[in-house]
């Protein structure tokens, strides 16, 4: 049984349907979409990744380990800083 989604088709902009998807692991999902519009047919997959979160669990899976997305800016920003700094050498 196809999920609807809030995806529109790249194509018609008709709406997309989950046909199945794939469990990877808990934090990283594979969708396979299909569109809507049997005129236009169109099917493809995609990735669904949880990155950071926003407030934690009140029961958390202590093998679940995401960041915050302030630790994850300063991060990119140290990492430019440091390629920035490289650069200049
Ligand atoms: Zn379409």
């Amino acid at each position: 049984m196809a999920r609807k989604s809030n995806h529109q088709c790249p194509h018609c902009t008709s709406s997309m349907s989950i046909r199945t998807s794939k469990n990877i692991h808990p934090l990283f999902r594979i969708l396979y979409f299909q569109c809507s519009n049997f005129k236009c047919g169109f099917t493809c997959s995609g990735n669904l990744e949880i990155t950071h979160q926003i407030s934690p669990s009140a029961a958390p899976n202590l093998n679940i380990q995401l960041k915050t997305l302030d630790q994850i800016s300063a991060e990119r920003k140290a990492s430019n800083d440091e390629y920035k700094k490289s650069e200049d050498d």
